[in-house]
Protein backbone atom coordinates (compact mmCIF):
# COMPACT_ATOMS: atom_id res chain seq x y z
CA UNK A 1 0.00 0.00 0.00
CA UNK A 2 2.65 2.61 1.42
CA UNK A 3 4.68 1.83 -2.06
CA UNK A 4 1.78 1.93 -4.28
CA UNK A 5 1.59 5.52 -2.59
CA UNK A 6 5.08 6.68 -3.14
CA UNK A 7 4.45 5.68 -6.96
CA UNK A 8 1.52 7.46 -7.55
CA UNK A 9 3.29 10.46 -5.63
CA UNK A 10 6.32 9.98 -7.92
CA UNK A 11 3.99 9.81 -10.95
CA UNK A 12 2.18 13.05 -10.12
CA UNK A 13 5.73 14.61 -9.73
CA UNK A 14 6.93 13.52 -12.87
CA UNK A 15 3.41 14.34 -14.64
CA UNK A 16 3.57 18.12 -12.95
CA UNK A 17 7.42 18.61 -13.13
CA UNK A 18 6.83 17.88 -16.97
CA UNK A 19 3.96 20.59 -17.19
CA UNK A 20 6.17 23.04 -15.49
CA UNK A 21 8.92 22.61 -18.48
CA UNK A 22 6.57 23.71 -20.46
CA UNK A 23 7.17 27.31 -18.73
CA UNK A 24 10.33 29.27 -19.54
CA UNK A 25 9.27 30.97 -15.54
CA UNK A 26 9.21 27.26 -14.03
CA UNK A 27 11.29 25.43 -15.86
CA UNK A 28 13.70 24.82 -13.37
CA UNK A 29 11.25 24.55 -10.37
CA UNK A 30 9.68 21.38 -12.89
CA UNK A 31 13.17 20.24 -12.96
CA UNK A 32 13.61 19.84 -9.57
CA UNK A 33 10.00 18.24 -9.15
CA UNK A 34 10.55 15.63 -11.85
CA UNK A 35 14.24 14.83 -10.04
CA UNK A 36 12.78 14.66 -6.78
CA UNK A 37 10.05 12.24 -8.38
CA UNK A 38 12.48 10.09 -9.72
CA UNK A 39 14.30 10.00 -6.44
CA UNK A 40 11.14 9.19 -4.40
CA UNK A 41 10.43 6.19 -6.95
CA UNK A 42 13.97 4.89 -6.61
CA UNK A 43 13.95 4.90 -2.99
CA UNK A 44 10.53 3.04 -3.36
CA UNK A 45 12.00 -0.10 -5.75
CA UNK A 46 14.60 -0.28 -3.06
CA UNK A 47 12.23 -0.78 -0.50
CA UNK A 48 9.63 -3.28 -2.41
CA UNK A 49 12.61 -5.25 -3.60
CA UNK A 50 13.76 -5.82 -0.35
CA UNK A 51 16.95 -4.58 -1.27
CA UNK A 52 17.63 -1.95 1.83
CA UNK A 53 20.57 -2.71 3.74
CA UNK A 54 22.51 -5.03 0.67
CA UNK A 55 24.84 -4.41 -1.56
CA UNK A 56 22.41 -3.52 -4.25
CA UNK A 57 21.83 -0.13 -2.67
CA UNK A 58 25.65 0.35 -2.39
CA UNK A 59 26.03 -0.06 -5.89
CA UNK A 60 23.22 1.61 -7.10
CA UNK A 61 23.93 4.79 -4.84
CA UNK A 62 27.75 4.35 -5.80
CA UNK A 63 26.21 4.65 -9.73
CA UNK A 64 23.91 7.14 -9.24
CA UNK A 65 26.58 8.96 -7.75
CA UNK A 66 28.90 8.69 -10.52
CA UNK A 67 26.02 9.57 -13.07
CA UNK A 68 24.75 12.55 -11.34
CA UNK A 69 28.57 14.02 -11.56
CA UNK A 70 29.50 13.08 -14.81
CA UNK A 71 25.69 14.56 -15.74
CA UNK A 72 25.86 17.76 -13.83
CA UNK A 73 29.75 18.65 -14.79
CA UNK A 74 28.55 17.54 -18.51
CA UNK A 75 25.32 20.10 -17.94
CA UNK A 76 27.05 22.90 -16.33
CA UNK A 77 30.24 22.75 -19.06
CA UNK A 78 28.23 22.19 -22.03
CA UNK A 79 27.92 25.53 -24.51
CA UNK A 80 24.47 26.39 -25.05
CA UNK A 81 25.36 26.11 -28.76
CA UNK A 82 26.20 22.27 -28.37
CA UNK A 83 22.93 21.91 -25.76
CA UNK A 84 20.92 19.83 -28.81
CA UNK A 85 24.26 17.30 -29.10
CA UNK A 86 24.27 17.18 -25.34
CA UNK A 87 20.05 15.88 -25.53
CA UNK A 88 21.01 13.56 -28.67
CA UNK A 89 23.58 11.91 -26.57
CA UNK A 90 21.32 11.96 -23.34
CA UNK A 91 18.60 10.06 -25.89
CA UNK A 92 20.59 7.82 -27.11
CA UNK A 93 21.92 6.93 -23.55
CA UNK A 94 18.44 6.23 -22.65
CA UNK A 95 18.55 3.78 -25.83
CA UNK A 96 21.23 1.86 -24.50
CA UNK A 97 19.60 1.43 -21.50
CA UNK A 98 16.80 -0.21 -23.05
CA UNK A 99 19.04 -3.01 -25.13
CA UNK A 100 21.43 -3.82 -22.39
CA UNK A 101 18.45 -4.03 -19.75
CA UNK A 102 16.92 -6.31 -22.37
CA UNK A 103 19.92 -8.39 -23.67
CA UNK A 104 21.21 -9.21 -19.50
CA UNK A 105 18.01 -10.35 -18.86
CA UNK A 106 18.27 -13.13 -21.39
CA UNK A 107 22.25 -13.34 -21.43
CA UNK A 108 22.90 -12.18 -17.78
CA UNK A 109 20.32 -13.03 -15.46
CA UNK A 110 19.60 -16.21 -17.79
CA UNK A 111 16.09 -16.08 -17.35
CA UNK A 112 14.12 -18.45 -19.70
CA UNK A 113 11.78 -16.92 -22.17
CA UNK A 114 9.18 -19.16 -22.65
CA UNK A 115 5.76 -16.89 -22.92
CA UNK A 116 5.27 -14.87 -26.01
CA UNK A 117 4.64 -11.97 -23.67
CA UNK A 118 8.27 -11.41 -21.92
CA UNK A 119 9.76 -12.87 -25.27
CA UNK A 120 7.54 -10.11 -27.03
CA UNK A 121 8.48 -7.57 -24.58
CA UNK A 122 12.06 -8.44 -24.40
CA UNK A 123 12.46 -7.86 -28.23
CA UNK A 124 10.41 -4.68 -28.62
CA UNK A 125 12.99 -3.09 -25.91
CA UNK A 126 15.93 -4.37 -28.10
CA UNK A 127 14.09 -3.30 -31.09
CA UNK A 128 13.23 0.79 -30.02
CA UNK A 129 16.26 1.00 -27.53
CA UNK A 130 18.81 -0.35 -30.25
CA UNK A 131 17.24 1.92 -33.10
CA UNK A 132 16.88 5.38 -30.96
CA UNK A 133 20.92 4.37 -29.09
CA UNK A 134 22.56 4.33 -32.35
CA UNK A 135 20.46 6.88 -34.66
CA UNK A 136 20.75 9.50 -31.65
CA UNK A 137 24.26 8.80 -31.93
CA UNK A 138 24.80 9.93 -35.84
CA UNK A 139 21.93 12.62 -34.72
CA UNK A 140 24.72 13.78 -32.26
CA UNK A 141 27.83 13.72 -34.89
CA UNK A 142 25.84 15.24 -37.49
CA UNK A 143 24.88 18.42 -35.02
CA UNK A 144 28.19 18.56 -33.88
CA UNK A 145 29.17 19.03 -37.51
CA UNK A 146 31.42 15.79 -37.71
CA UNK A 147 32.86 14.32 -40.80
CA UNK A 148 30.47 11.70 -41.96
CA UNK A 149 29.81 9.81 -45.28
CA UNK A 150 28.23 11.67 -47.48
CA UNK A 151 24.01 10.87 -47.64
CA UNK A 152 23.86 8.12 -50.46
CA UNK A 153 21.50 5.90 -52.03
CA UNK A 154 23.08 2.75 -50.67
CA UNK A 155 22.30 4.40 -47.10
CA UNK A 156 18.41 4.09 -48.26
CA UNK A 157 18.55 0.67 -49.49
CA UNK A 158 20.28 -0.68 -45.96
CA UNK A 159 17.77 1.17 -44.12
CA UNK A 160 14.82 -0.43 -45.89
CA UNK A 161 16.70 -4.22 -46.23
CA UNK A 162 17.44 -3.85 -42.40
CA UNK A 163 13.75 -3.00 -41.39
CA UNK A 164 12.41 -5.55 -43.91
CA UNK A 165 14.83 -8.01 -42.05
CA UNK A 166 13.61 -7.16 -38.44
CA UNK A 167 9.86 -7.40 -39.60
CA UNK A 168 10.71 -10.85 -40.80
CA UNK A 169 12.40 -11.69 -37.13
CA UNK A 170 9.56 -10.02 -35.47
CA UNK A 171 7.16 -12.17 -37.55
CA UNK A 172 8.50 -15.34 -37.03
CA UNK A 173 9.21 -15.17 -33.49
CA UNK A 174 5.17 -14.62 -33.11
CA UNK A 175 4.43 -17.14 -35.42
CA UNK A 176 6.58 -20.08 -34.49
CA UNK A 177 5.62 -21.78 -31.13
CA UNK A 178 7.68 -20.31 -28.17
CA UNK A 179 11.24 -21.94 -27.90
CA UNK A 180 13.16 -20.86 -24.89
CA UNK A 181 16.57 -22.96 -26.49
CA UNK A 182 16.49 -20.39 -29.96
CA UNK A 183 15.14 -16.79 -27.98
CA UNK A 184 18.72 -15.84 -27.19
CA UNK A 185 19.57 -15.73 -30.71
CA UNK A 186 16.20 -13.96 -32.06
CA UNK A 187 16.59 -11.54 -29.13
CA UNK A 188 20.73 -10.97 -30.30
CA UNK A 189 19.57 -10.97 -34.50
CA UNK A 190 17.21 -8.17 -32.89
CA UNK A 191 19.38 -6.27 -31.10
CA UNK A 192 22.20 -6.34 -33.84
CA UNK A 193 19.48 -5.07 -36.66
CA UNK A 194 18.28 -2.38 -34.88
CA UNK A 195 21.39 -1.21 -33.76
CA UNK A 196 22.77 -1.29 -37.28
CA UNK A 197 19.11 0.34 -39.00
CA UNK A 198 19.62 3.06 -35.95
CA UNK A 199 22.61 4.05 -38.59
CA UNK A 200 21.71 3.66 -41.59
CA UNK A 201 18.12 5.46 -40.66
CA UNK A 202 20.27 8.79 -39.87
CA UNK A 203 22.85 8.58 -42.29
CA UNK A 204 20.70 9.84 -45.54
CA UNK A 205 18.76 12.60 -43.63
CA UNK A 206 19.48 15.78 -44.40
CA UNK A 207 18.80 19.60 -43.25
CA UNK A 208 15.11 20.18 -43.33
CA UNK A 209 14.41 16.45 -42.40
CA UNK A 210 16.60 16.27 -39.24
CA UNK A 211 14.08 17.71 -36.97
CA UNK A 212 11.61 15.56 -37.41
CA UNK A 213 13.87 12.50 -36.95
CA UNK A 214 14.98 14.07 -34.20
CA UNK A 215 11.80 14.25 -32.18
CA UNK A 216 11.25 10.40 -33.63
CA UNK A 217 14.46 9.43 -31.89
CA UNK A 218 13.19 10.54 -28.67
CA UNK A 219 9.63 9.23 -28.97
CA UNK A 220 11.60 5.82 -29.64
CA UNK A 221 13.26 6.40 -26.51
CA UNK A 222 10.24 6.73 -24.50
CA UNK A 223 8.80 3.53 -25.84
CA UNK A 224 11.74 1.83 -25.37
CA UNK A 225 11.47 2.60 -21.61
CA UNK A 226 7.93 1.79 -21.35
CA UNK A 227 8.76 -1.86 -22.89
CA UNK A 228 11.86 -1.62 -19.83
CA UNK A 229 8.92 -0.80 -17.10
CA UNK A 230 7.09 -3.57 -18.32
CA UNK A 231 9.94 -5.92 -18.12
CA UNK A 232 10.32 -4.86 -14.40
CA UNK A 233 6.95 -4.31 -13.59
CA UNK A 234 7.71 -0.59 -12.52
CA UNK A 235 4.97 2.02 -13.12
CA UNK A 236 6.96 5.19 -12.80
CA UNK A 237 8.75 3.49 -16.04
CA UNK A 238 5.91 3.03 -17.83
CA UNK A 239 4.48 6.05 -17.41
CA UNK A 240 7.19 7.99 -17.94
CA UNK A 241 7.90 5.98 -21.02
CA UNK A 242 4.15 7.10 -21.82
CA UNK A 243 4.50 10.30 -21.43
CA UNK A 244 8.13 10.43 -23.63
CA UNK A 245 7.03 8.36 -26.48
CA UNK A 246 3.39 9.85 -26.73
CA UNK A 247 4.71 13.47 -26.31
CA UNK A 248 7.60 12.73 -28.37
CA UNK A 249 4.88 11.48 -31.32
CA UNK A 250 2.83 14.32 -31.15
CA UNK A 251 6.07 16.32 -31.57
CA UNK A 252 7.41 14.09 -34.49
CA UNK A 253 3.66 14.61 -36.13
CA UNK A 254 3.38 18.30 -35.31
CA UNK A 255 7.09 18.38 -36.91
CA UNK A 256 5.92 16.88 -40.03
CA UNK A 257 2.96 19.55 -40.27
CA UNK A 258 5.15 22.42 -39.84
CA UNK A 259 7.99 21.53 -42.55
CA UNK A 260 5.30 20.12 -44.76
CA UNK A 261 6.37 16.76 -44.80
CA UNK A 262 5.01 13.00 -44.23
CA UNK A 263 6.44 11.04 -41.81
CA UNK A 264 6.99 8.32 -44.33
CA UNK A 265 8.64 10.23 -46.96
CA UNK A 266 11.59 11.47 -44.33
CA UNK A 267 12.09 8.56 -43.26
CA UNK A 268 12.51 7.46 -47.12
CA UNK A 269 15.31 10.21 -47.48
CA UNK A 270 16.53 12.29 -50.01
CA UNK A 271 19.77 13.00 -51.58
CA UNK A 272 20.79 16.24 -51.81
CA UNK A 273 21.77 17.41 -55.24
CA UNK A 274 25.29 18.93 -56.66
CA UNK A 275 23.03 22.09 -57.91
CA UNK A 276 21.24 22.80 -54.75
CA UNK A 277 24.72 22.70 -52.73
CA UNK A 278 26.51 24.90 -55.31
CA UNK A 279 28.38 27.49 -54.19
CA UNK A 280 27.28 31.06 -53.20
CA UNK A 281 30.36 32.73 -54.01
CA UNK A 282 28.34 32.94 -57.59
CA UNK A 283 25.62 35.01 -56.16
CA UNK A 284 25.45 38.73 -56.55
CA UNK A 285 25.65 40.04 -53.07
CA UNK A 286 24.93 43.51 -51.63
CA UNK A 287 26.70 44.33 -48.25
CA UNK A 288 25.71 46.97 -46.11
CA UNK A 289 27.51 48.17 -42.61
CA UNK A 290 25.47 48.17 -39.43
CA UNK A 291 26.05 52.35 -39.42
CA UNK A 292 23.29 52.23 -42.74
CA UNK A 293 21.36 49.24 -40.91
CA UNK A 294 20.32 51.42 -37.72
CA UNK A 295 19.23 54.32 -40.15
CA UNK A 296 17.18 51.72 -42.00
CA UNK A 297 15.81 50.71 -38.63
CA UNK A 298 15.07 54.39 -37.38
CA UNK A 299 13.03 55.16 -40.56
CA UNK A 300 11.03 52.22 -40.34
CA UNK A 301 7.57 51.77 -38.83
CA UNK A 302 7.15 48.18 -38.75
CA UNK A 303 10.53 45.77 -37.91
CA UNK A 304 10.32 42.26 -37.45
CA UNK A 305 13.59 39.89 -36.34
CA UNK A 306 13.93 36.17 -37.34
CA UNK A 307 16.62 34.70 -35.30
CA UNK A 308 18.40 31.39 -36.01
CA UNK A 309 20.68 29.32 -35.04
CA UNK A 310 23.69 31.96 -35.62
CA UNK A 311 21.82 33.75 -32.65
CA UNK A 312 22.48 31.09 -30.35
CA UNK A 313 26.26 30.87 -31.83
CA UNK A 314 26.65 34.56 -30.82
CA UNK A 315 24.18 34.66 -27.46
CA UNK A 316 23.16 37.88 -29.39
CA UNK A 317 19.57 37.45 -27.28
CA UNK A 318 20.32 39.87 -24.61
CA UNK A 319 21.46 42.20 -27.26
CA UNK A 320 17.80 41.62 -29.13
CA UNK A 321 16.06 42.76 -25.78
CA UNK A 322 18.84 46.07 -26.20
CA UNK A 323 17.46 46.58 -29.80
CA UNK A 324 14.01 45.95 -28.52
CA UNK A 325 14.11 48.49 -25.19
CA UNK A 326 15.64 50.77 -27.78
CA UNK A 327 12.95 51.12 -30.32
CA UNK A 328 10.49 50.78 -27.63
CA UNK A 329 9.89 54.86 -26.80
CA UNK A 330 10.21 55.30 -30.80
CA UNK A 331 7.33 55.02 -33.61
CA UNK A 332 9.10 51.30 -34.31
CA UNK A 333 7.19 48.56 -33.91
CA UNK A 334 9.18 45.44 -33.45
CA UNK A 335 8.70 41.80 -34.09
CA UNK A 336 10.10 38.70 -33.40
CA UNK A 337 9.36 35.80 -35.95
CA UNK A 338 10.01 32.32 -34.83
CA UNK A 339 10.37 29.71 -37.68
CA UNK A 340 9.23 26.18 -35.52
CA UNK A 341 12.77 24.46 -36.46
CA UNK A 342 15.14 27.64 -36.32
CA UNK A 343 17.97 26.65 -34.43
CA UNK A 344 18.84 23.53 -33.38
CA UNK A 345 16.06 21.78 -31.19
CA UNK A 346 12.61 22.11 -30.91
CA UNK A 347 11.88 25.63 -29.35
CA UNK A 348 15.73 26.72 -29.47
CA UNK A 349 14.50 30.54 -30.07
CA UNK A 350 11.60 30.39 -27.89
CA UNK A 351 14.13 29.64 -24.59
CA UNK A 352 16.84 31.97 -26.18
CA UNK A 353 14.72 34.80 -26.07
CA UNK A 354 12.61 34.29 -22.77
CA UNK A 355 15.98 33.81 -21.55
CA UNK A 356 16.93 37.47 -22.38
CA UNK A 357 13.49 38.54 -21.07
CA UNK A 358 11.70 39.03 -23.90
CA UNK A 359 8.06 39.74 -23.87
CA UNK A 360 5.99 37.02 -25.40
CA UNK A 361 3.21 38.93 -26.85
CA UNK A 362 6.26 40.64 -29.04
CA UNK A 363 7.41 37.37 -29.99
CA UNK A 364 4.69 35.96 -32.45
CA UNK A 365 4.63 32.82 -34.51
CA UNK A 366 5.29 32.26 -38.52
CA UNK A 367 2.09 31.06 -39.91
CA UNK A 368 0.39 34.22 -37.79
CA UNK A 369 2.19 36.43 -39.59
CA UNK A 370 4.00 34.92 -43.01
CA UNK A 371 0.36 36.27 -45.27
CA UNK A 372 1.31 39.85 -44.09
CA UNK A 373 5.28 39.94 -44.81
CA UNK A 374 4.88 42.80 -47.25
CA UNK A 375 3.87 45.09 -44.44
CA UNK A 376 7.34 44.57 -42.64
CA UNK A 377 9.63 47.74 -43.83
CA UNK A 378 12.74 46.01 -42.58
CA UNK A 379 13.80 42.22 -41.69
CA UNK A 380 16.75 41.30 -39.88
CA UNK A 381 17.25 38.07 -39.97
CA UNK A 382 20.04 37.71 -36.95
CA UNK A 383 21.32 34.50 -38.00
CA UNK A 384 19.07 32.42 -40.27
CA UNK A 385 19.55 30.90 -43.07
CA UNK A 386 17.58 27.53 -44.02
CA UNK A 387 14.23 28.98 -42.48
CA UNK A 388 14.56 32.05 -44.71
CA UNK A 389 15.53 30.39 -48.12
CA UNK A 390 12.93 31.15 -50.88
CA UNK A 391 14.48 27.92 -52.70
CA UNK A 392 12.03 25.78 -50.39
CA UNK A 393 8.88 27.53 -52.19
CA UNK A 394 10.15 27.63 -55.90
CA UNK A 395 12.73 25.15 -56.48
CA UNK A 396 11.72 21.39 -56.91
CA UNK A 397 14.84 20.72 -57.30
CA UNK A 398 16.23 21.83 -53.45
CA UNK A 399 16.25 19.02 -50.24
CA UNK A 400 14.02 21.63 -48.48
CA UNK A 401 11.07 22.47 -50.94
CA UNK A 402 7.56 22.50 -49.56
CA UNK A 403 8.93 23.24 -46.12
CA UNK A 404 7.78 26.50 -45.07
CA UNK A 405 9.64 29.20 -44.31
CA UNK A 406 9.21 32.90 -43.19
CA UNK A 407 8.62 34.63 -46.19
CA UNK A 408 11.46 37.50 -45.04
CA UNK A 409 11.86 38.26 -48.83
CA UNK A 410 8.25 40.08 -49.26
CA UNK A 411 9.57 42.81 -46.48
CA UNK A 412 10.63 45.83 -48.02
CA UNK A 413 14.05 45.15 -47.04
CA UNK A 414 15.92 42.57 -45.57
CA UNK A 415 18.82 42.67 -43.79
CA UNK A 416 20.82 38.99 -43.08
CA UNK A 417 23.51 39.43 -40.18
CA UNK A 418 26.00 36.31 -41.19
CA UNK A 419 29.61 36.42 -40.95
CA UNK A 420 30.79 34.49 -44.05
CA UNK A 421 28.79 33.20 -47.21
CA UNK A 422 28.36 29.69 -45.31
CA UNK A 423 25.47 28.08 -45.96
CA UNK A 424 22.97 27.04 -43.28
CA UNK A 425 22.57 23.59 -41.43
CA UNK A 426 20.88 22.01 -44.94
CA UNK A 427 23.80 23.00 -46.59
CA UNK A 428 22.07 24.63 -49.74
CA UNK A 429 22.56 28.10 -51.39
CA UNK A 430 20.58 30.67 -50.33
CA UNK A 431 18.40 32.29 -52.73
CA UNK A 432 17.29 35.17 -50.51
CA UNK A 433 20.90 36.53 -51.34
CA UNK A 434 20.09 37.46 -55.06
CA UNK A 435 16.74 39.47 -54.39
CA UNK A 436 17.43 43.21 -54.55
CA UNK A 437 15.90 44.23 -51.05
CA UNK A 438 18.24 42.05 -49.67
CA UNK A 439 21.25 43.43 -47.88
CA UNK A 440 23.78 41.51 -45.54
CA UNK A 441 25.46 42.40 -42.86
CA UNK A 442 28.78 40.82 -42.32
CA UNK A 443 30.12 39.96 -38.58
CA UNK A 444 29.11 38.22 -35.81
CA UNK A 445 25.42 38.54 -34.65
CA UNK A 446 26.58 40.24 -31.19
CA UNK A 447 28.72 42.31 -32.25
CA UNK A 448 26.50 43.65 -34.92
CA UNK A 449 23.78 44.32 -33.08
CA UNK A 450 26.04 46.08 -30.51
CA UNK A 451 27.12 48.49 -33.17
CA UNK A 452 23.60 49.01 -34.31
CA UNK A 453 22.47 49.99 -31.31
CA UNK A 454 25.27 52.35 -30.54
CA UNK A 455 24.54 54.35 -33.67
CA UNK A 456 20.73 54.12 -32.71
CA UNK A 457 21.99 56.31 -29.31
CA UNK A 458 24.02 58.76 -31.67
CA UNK A 459 20.61 59.15 -34.20
P1 LIG B 1 20.93 27.67 -40.34
O1 LIG B 1 21.74 26.56 -39.82
O2 LIG B 1 20.23 27.48 -41.62
O3 LIG B 1 21.84 28.98 -40.52
C1 LIG B 1 22.57 29.51 -39.46
C2 LIG B 1 23.23 30.78 -39.96
O4 LIG B 1 23.82 31.44 -38.85
C3 LIG B 1 24.32 30.54 -40.98
O5 LIG B 1 24.01 31.28 -42.12
C4 LIG B 1 25.59 31.10 -40.32
O6 LIG B 1 26.34 31.78 -41.31
C5 LIG B 1 25.02 32.06 -39.28
N1 LIG B 1 25.85 32.23 -38.10
C6 LIG B 1 26.51 31.28 -37.40
N2 LIG B 1 27.16 31.84 -36.38
C7 LIG B 1 26.92 33.17 -36.44
C8 LIG B 1 27.34 34.27 -35.65
N3 LIG B 1 28.14 34.13 -34.58
N4 LIG B 1 26.89 35.51 -35.99
C9 LIG B 1 26.09 35.67 -37.07
N5 LIG B 1 25.68 34.66 -37.85
C10 LIG B 1 26.08 33.42 -37.53
O7 LIG B 1 19.92 28.09 -39.18
P2 LIG B 1 18.36 28.26 -39.19
O8 LIG B 1 18.00 28.55 -37.77
O9 LIG B 1 17.92 29.20 -40.27
O10 LIG B 1 17.79 26.84 -39.62
C11 LIG B 1 17.86 25.70 -38.77
C12 LIG B 1 18.34 24.50 -39.57
O11 LIG B 1 18.73 23.49 -38.65
C13 LIG B 1 17.25 23.93 -40.46
O12 LIG B 1 17.81 23.39 -41.64
C14 LIG B 1 16.70 22.80 -39.58
O13 LIG B 1 16.09 21.78 -40.35
C15 LIG B 1 17.98 22.30 -38.93
N6 LIG B 1 17.76 21.57 -37.68
C16 LIG B 1 16.88 22.06 -36.76
C17 LIG B 1 16.62 21.34 -35.61
C18 LIG B 1 15.56 21.83 -34.65
O14 LIG B 1 15.00 21.02 -33.93
N7 LIG B 1 15.29 23.12 -34.61
C19 LIG B 1 17.33 20.08 -35.31
C20 LIG B 1 18.29 19.70 -36.34
C21 LIG B 1 18.48 20.43 -37.47
P3 LIG B 1 27.90 32.15 -41.09
O15 LIG B 1 28.58 30.89 -40.70
O16 LIG B 1 28.31 32.70 -42.41
O17 LIG B 1 27.95 33.18 -40.01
Amino acid sequence: MMMNFAYLFATVGLIQGLKFMGDPARAKTGNMLAAASVVLALVAVVVATGWAGSTHVLLLVGLLTVGTLIGKTWSSRVAMTAMPQLVSIFNALGGACAVVLSLNEVYGAGTPVDNKLLGGVLILTALFGGTAFTGSMVAYLKLDGRKLPRPAQIHKVLARLLLAVLAAIVAYYFAMPTDASTYPTVLLAIAIAALAYGIFLTLPIGGADMPVLISLLNALTGVATLMAGLLFHDPVMIIGGILVGATGILLTLQMCTAMNRSLGGVLAGKIISAKSTQSEVEQDIRSITAVETASLLAFSKQVAVVPGYGMAVSQAQRECFALQEMLKGTSVDLHFIIHPVAGRMPGHMNVLLAEANIPYESVLEMTAVNDTMEHYDTVLVIGANDVVNPAAENDAESPIYGMPIIRAYKAKQVVVMKRSMAKGYSGVVNTLFDRQNCKVLFGDAKESLAAIITELKRI
